[in-house]
């Protein structure tokens, strides 16, 4: 894949729900997609939040949403090749903490409470 690097943004008023990541322009590299990120911020007031994708590893992903509980995404990520430690099923949130199972049913059970298992979401929730 030549441009693997994906923007992506949300916007609270789409038709497909304000959880829903409208696909943006894709990037080489990190380091293009986070300038072009910082250019086109200010430019787009209706938009609530943008991320940047790495696609190379897209296809892993089973399932992504953004956590009632803290507000936080979190993926849960088909490791069966192994490709990183943890289990083979890993929860992934957004700080990047990474709870594995052994299971999909497992992680599907706890994407949506990362305060149990991602500190710095223990934490913000400490705070608020
Ligand atoms: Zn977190």
């Amino acid at each position: 894949m030549k441009s693997p690097f994906q923007i992506q943004f949300q916007m609270p008023d789409h038709p497909k729900g304000p959880d829903y990541w409208q696909p943006g322009r894709v990037f080489k590299t990190r380091e293009a997609a986070e300038a072009a990120l910082a250019k086109s911020q200010p430019l787009c007031p209706e938009m609530s939040a943008f991320r940047i994708i790495d696609r190379r590893g897209a296809s892993r992903i089973v399932s992504e949403a953004k956590s009632r509980q803290t507000g936080t995404v979190v993926q849960v990520i088909d490791n069966r090749d192994g490709q990183d430690d943890g289990g083979d099923w890993l929860a992934i949130c957004e700080h990047g903490s990474i709870c594995g199972f052994d299971t999909k049913t497992a992680a599907m059970r706890f994407r949506p409470v990362p305060g149990e298992w991602c500190e710095e979401c223990q934490q913000a929730e400490a705070v608020a």
